[in-house]
């Protein structure tokens, strides 16, 4: 399931991302121009924005309308509009919550003077943003995600 999100919705776009799922964010965009890469992209409106939600409905587009300002009301707003699934968090399946790109694997020995050594000591597994270089680990990001999803099932 791909996603297309509301700028104002910064947190939930990368909750997303970090759970696996493509994610774009948009701001400043004709409404249009959104409705039609929508279409075209097969991806889902997730708004607060409910003249566009009416628009995405009456072209047959899946869209979510957010009306919480709570962000596990939120997800749950989300989970009753499609039948999005996830497990646990895993950064093999991972996006990058920065650029949305897919992360990969890398070797400690790859990365010795771009992380802390706090941090190599602490972790043994690492990933690279293949968009921006960002290096990832399963820090205290994680942890508080995957207390996020027990919340919220
Ligand atoms: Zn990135």
């Amino acid at each position: 399931m791909l996603f297309f999100v509301d700028a104002m919705l910064g947190n939930i776009a990368k909750k997303l991302r970090i759970l696996g799922f493509d994610c774009k964010y948009y701001s400043d965009i004709d409404d249009v121009k959104l409705l039609e890469k929508s279409k075209n992209e097969n991806r889902v409106i997730i708004s607060k924005d409910q003249n566009l939600i009416k628009r995405a409905d009456k072209m047959g587009l899946l869209s979510v309308y957010i009306s919480k300002e709570d962000e596990i009301e939120q997800f749950k707003e989300i989970l009753q509009k499609t039948n999005l699934e996830f497990g646990e968090i895993s950064g093999d399946g991972a996006r990058c919550p920065k650029c949305n790109s897919t992360t990969s694997k890398i070797k400690k020995s790859e990365i010795i003077n771009q992380v802390k050594e706090k941090t190599l000591e602490e972790h043994d597994e690492f990933w690279r943003c293949d968009g921006c270089d960002q290096i990832y680990w399963e820090g205290i990001h994680i942890k508080n995600l995957q207390e996020f999803v027990r919340k919220i099932k």
